[in-house]
Formats: structure tokens, sequence, C-alpha cells
């Protein structure tokens, strides 16, 4: 399996592309803008996008859905609990003097008793409530894709709508801290980490 990492948008966001080489089949987890490097990279390996992978509803991950699926494909997939968030993401930023957003359209939602795969893949979906009421992990091989639920020695805010720290700290100690201490944490902005370092250097935990 190829990964492949982006930061895209003003907050630098993490957006993931996995591409199964023997399927051709991919996968991209978070989708802040279009980006045509993604579609050359399918190129390259002559793949074709089957999902694009939501892992929580905030602005900041999903804008590019449309503009991407329009450009190379690919199912839009987003968690159940935060379709509410993601259907005012329009009135969200208007609050912050941002006009126009068109709210995007999703094609399935999901919650952690979903599973999914790619090629001969699977993707584990595990419910991490608590930086949103919706917020989602997609364990694939021995990578988490945490979004902004866990970060390398930090949390994701939970001040925001459908935040509580209580329900994210119960996600990191029952989901991602139970996970092999070898695997690696993919998070929604900065650097990667892994689950062994979270448990010994989070000050959040
Ligand atoms: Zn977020």
């Amino acid at each position: 399996m190829i990964l492949k990492h982006f930061v895209q948008g003003a907050l630098a966001n993490n957006n993931y592309l996995l591409i199964d080489e023997t399927s051709k089949e991919a996968v991209l987890i978070d989708c802040t803008d279009y980006n045509p490097e993604i579609k050359m990279e399918l190129d390259v390996y002559k793949a074709k996008l089957k999902y694009i992978l939501l892992t929580h509803g905030h602005f900041d991950h999903i804008l590019g859905v449309e503009n991407t699926k329009k450009n190379i494909g690919g199912e839009i997939v987003a968690p159940l609990a935060d379709k509410e968030l993601i259907n005012h993401v329009d009135t969200f930023l208007y609050a912050y003097g941002v006009e126009n957003v068109k709210v995007p359209h999703i094609d399935r939602y999901i919650t952690g008793e979903d599973s999914l795969s790619f090629g001969d893949i699977q993707i584990k979906v595990l419910d991490l409530p608590g930086h949103t009421e919706g917020g989602l992990g997609y364990v694939i091989e021995d990578k988490l894709f945490s979004g902004d639920t866990i970060f390398k020695e930090s949390v994701g805010r939970t001040d925001l709508p459908g935040g509580s720290f209580e329900k994210l700290k119960d996600s990191i100690e029952t989901k991602v801290f139970t996970l092999p201490e070898d695997y690696t944490i993919y998070p929604g902005h900065g650097p990667f980490s892994t689950v062994k370092h979270e448990k010994e250097n989070n000050r959040f935990m």
C-alpha cells in the first residue's frame, strides 16, 4: 500500500491518499481542497478513488469533497453524528465572515458499526466522539487516521459545538490506547506519532 500525505489549506490540514497497488483502488482521508497532485498520484499508479473518508464535520476537513469528486470521483463518506454540523457548515463560517459557502453533498453516512474496504485492505471504523460528536478514526493496517481526536503530544479542542473533553478522553483511552503500541497515528494536523509515544508523552491524558 502506498501512503501519500498532503498538507492543505490555511489551517495546514493533513489529507492522506492511500493506494492499493494490487487492486488499483484508493481512498482519500479528509479533503480540505481539491488538489490536482492527488489526481497525478492516482494516474501514476493507474488507480481509481473509491472513497473520500471524512474524519469529522469541521469545515477545514470537508470543503474540498465536491470539487474532488467532480475531478477524480470517489464516494463521499462522513460520520452520521456530524450530519447536522456538516449541514450547517455555511452558517458556522458565516459567523466568521466567510460568505457563499456551499454545503457539501455527502453520499453516505457511517458509524463505527460499518466496515469498509478497498481492494483486500480492511478499513476499521472507530467511533471517537469528543472533538465533535461524530468524530471517526480509520484503522488501516498498522495505521490510525485520527482526525482531530489526538495529535502528537496533544488532543483536539473540545470547546466547539458538539465537543466534550470527557468523551474525548474516553475515546482515546478505550479506542486509541488499546491499539497495538507500534501503530502509527496520522492526525488531522501536525506531525505523525505512535500509540506508544502518546501513551507516554501526551500531556492531556
Ligand atoms: Zn476539527
